[in-house]
C-alpha cells in the first residue's frame, strides 16, 4: 500500500504556491488583443510564450499512448522528469532512493546533485532483477525505487511480474523508465497506471521517435503526481519549436513503426555477425535498439574503432559489464562499416 502522497512529497513542495504566468491566468481562445505578458507584437511566430501545459501536444499524445492528458507530464527530455522526481519527493541529506544496477547513469547523477543517498541493488548474472532484494534495500526514508526496462546498458527487458511485485510491495514511488519500450516485445506498463497510484512511467521521443534533438520526455502518472510536477517545473519548460516538431511527428505515428522494424532487422543481422567474430565472447539478449557484447579486450577494440572514426560505448568499467561494448544499431551502411572494421581487427 502506498503511503498518502502528502507523506511522500517534500513539505515545502506540498505547500508550494506555484508561479502564475500571464498564460496561466488567461488561456481562453476568444480574445484577440494580448497585452498581458510583456511580449513583443513583432517577429511572429516566435514572439509569444508557448503553452505552459502543452495542451495541443498532450491531446495528440493521448491518442497515440492511450493516456488521458491529466496523466501526462512533458519535459525537456526525460532528464527533466528524472530530476523533478528528486526535487518533488526527496529531502536532501535525509531521504534515499533504491535503484537497480547497472543502469542509466542519470538516476545517480541527479541523486548526487540533490544530495540524496543512492542505494544500488545489483542485477544477477543474467541481468535479471529480484523484487525482494530491491524491497529489502528500502527503509523508512526510501522515497523512490528506480527501474529501467528495457534496461540500459544491458538491453534486456526485466521480468514484468517482478516489476509489479516491486510496485505492489513498496509504500513509496516506483519509477519505471521505458525509454526503449517501442523496440520491445514486452508491453508498456501504461495500462497499470490507473490501478497503481505510486507508479511513474518515463518515455521519450529521443529513441524510437528519432527526435533526440528536440528534447521531449514524457512522464505518465496519477493526476495528483502530474499536478505536483507541473507546479515545480519551469513555467515554459517545453519550447514552442519542440512542441511544433513533436506535433509533426505525432501526425504520422506509423512512420515510427517503420523505423523500429528496420532497426530490429538490422539488430538481428548485427548480433549474429558479432556472434561469429573471434573477438566477441558473448552477445547478450536485448529488447532495445542497442546490444551489449562481451569482447576479448573491450578497451583495445574500442580504441581501434575510435581510430577508424567509429564510436561505440565502452562499458568495461561498469559493474557486471567487464569487457563489454554497447553497440547502438545504426543504418545498414554504418553497421556494415562497423562489422568490416571488426573483421579486420
Ligand atoms: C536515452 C535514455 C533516456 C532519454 O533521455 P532524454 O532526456 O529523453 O533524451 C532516458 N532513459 C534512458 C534509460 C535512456 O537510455
Amino acid at each position: 500500500m502506498m503511503k498518502p502522497l502528502e507523506q511522500l512529497v517534500r513539505k515545502n513542495i506540498w505547500s508550494l504556491a506555484p508561479y502564475s504566468s500571464a498564460r496561466d491566468e488567461y488561456s481562453g481562445k476568444e480574445a484577440h488583443v494580448f497585452l498581458d505578458a510583456n511580449e513583443n507584437p513583432y517577429n511572429e511566430p516566435y514572439n509569444r510564450y508557448p503553452d505552459p501545459l502543452q495542451r495541443e501536444l498532450k491531446s495528440a499524445l493521448k491518442k497515440v499512448k492511450g493516456v488521458p492528458e491529466e496523466n501526462i507530464f512533458l519535459g525537456n527530455g526525460s532528464d527533466e522528469a528524472i530530476d523533478l522526481a528528486y526535487r518533488v519527493f526527496c529531502n536532501p541529506g535525509r531521504d534515499n532512493v533504491v535503484s537497480i544496477a547497472p543502469t542509466y547513469g542519470m538516476y545517480q547523477v541527479c541523486a548526487d546533485i540533490n544530495d540524496i543517498e543512492f542505494r544500488q541493488v545489483l542485477l544477477d548474472d543474467n541481468y535479471e532483477m529480484h523484487a525482494d532484494q530491491l524491497l529489502a534495500a528500502c527503509d523508512d526514508h526510501t522515497k523512490i525505487i528506480w527501474i529501467c526496462s528495457p534496461n540500459n546498458p544491458t538491453g534486456n527487458s526485466l521480468n514484468r511480474d517482478e516489476i509489479l511485485k516491486v510496485i505492489n510491495g513498496f509504500e513509496g514511488i516506483v519509477i519505471v523508465d521505458e525509454a526503449y519500450i517501442d523496440f520491445a516485445q514486452q508491453l508498456s506498463l501504461r495500462q497499470e497506471l490507473a490501478t497503481h497510484p505510486n507508479l511513474i512511467i518515463l518515455q521519450t521521443m529521443s529513441k524510437a521517435w528519432g527526435s533526440a534533438a528536440i528534447r521531449l520526455g514524457m512522464a505518465f502518472a496519477s493526476k495528483d503526481i502530474i499536478n505536483i510536477y507541473n507546479k515545480v517545473k519551469y513555467p515554459y519548460n517545453v519550447n514552442q519549436l519542440t512542441q511544433q516538431q513533436a506535433m509533426v511527428m505525432l501526425k504520422d505515428p506509423f512512420e515510427i513503426d517503420k523505423y523500429v522494424k528496420i532497426l530490429l532487422a538490422e539488430r538481428g543481422r548485427l548480433m549474429s555477425a558479432f556472434q561469429d567474430l573471434p573477438i566477441c565472447e558473448q552477445v547478450y539478449k536485448t529488447d532495445a535498439n542497442f546490444f551489449l557484447a562481451k569482447m576479448t579486450d573491450a578497451q583495445a577494440i574500442y580504441d581501434y574503432l575510435v581510430d577508424k572514426g567509429i564510436i561505440v560505448r565502452n562499458r568495461t568499467r561498469v559493474q557486471l559489464c567487464h569487457n563489454c561494448l554497447r553497440v547502438t544499431i545504426g543504418n545498414r551502411s554504418e553497421n556494415n562499416e562497423l562489422l568490416s572494421a571488426l573483421r579486420q581487427y
